[in-house]
């Protein structure tokens, strides 16, 4: 019998890229947050199978929950490529629930992995806005812009290089006198 959350263990908040359900106590690794429900789907009846937004869950090949009515709070949870829950799939039951693959504060975003199909289809278009491809972008952006400066950096002695060789060639050096560097202490003597 798995641990099961309390109703009240999360809600709905605004996150980056909408809404999404945060944690309001600490959820242990292992536990079921929440279940994922709606009207079964049989692909096998026509005008069901035409029925499409973006909160299908397909649970085989020929069953899909549509998770889009109001009251299933769990369609509010994004997807992230690094996520702290999994979906738990029973097709035979026709069930889905969501439970945290590790444990989850209060205040953090629930999020599982929406799978490879959908991620295909819908999130490398327009690119992942997760937390983990957030920073792997801003990772990648710093990088970019420090490997700028460095080539930046090398131009700019080169040219500073080339500058001073021409501007030697005829005036000699200039040398400092030792007039700066005179000691009060011999002065007192
Ligand atoms: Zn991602």
């Amino acid at each position: 019998m798995p641990a099961i959350a309390p109703r009240k263990s999360y809600r709905v908040g605004r996150s980056k890229t909408g809404l999404g359900l945060f944690a309001t106590m600490p959820i242990k690794k292992g536990t079921r947050i929440i279940r994922y429900f709606g009207p079964i789907l049989d692909c096998r009846i026509p005008e069901q199978d035409e029925i499409e937004n973006k909160y299908l869950f397909e649970l085989n090949g020929r069953w899909t929950i549509d998770g889009s009515v109001r009251k299933n709070l769990a369609r509010y949870i994004n997807h992230s490529c690094r996520p702290n829950a999994e979906s738990d799939v029973r097709p035979r039951e026709r069930k889905v629930f969501i439970r945290a693959i590790k444990n989850i504060e209060p205040g953090d975003e629930i999020n599982y992995d929406y799978g490879t199909d959908y991620f295909k289809a819908y999130l490398k278009p327009i690119g992942c806005k997760c937390p983990s491809c957030e920073n792997k972008r801003k990772k990648q952006r710093a990088e970019a812009r420090v490997e700028r400066a460095k080539v930046k950096a090398r131009a700019e002695q080169k040219a500073q290089k080339a500058d001073a060789k021409s501007s030697n060639k005829g005036a000699k050096p200039k040398k400092l006198n030792g007039h700066a560097v005179a000691k009060k202490s011999r002065a007192r003597a």
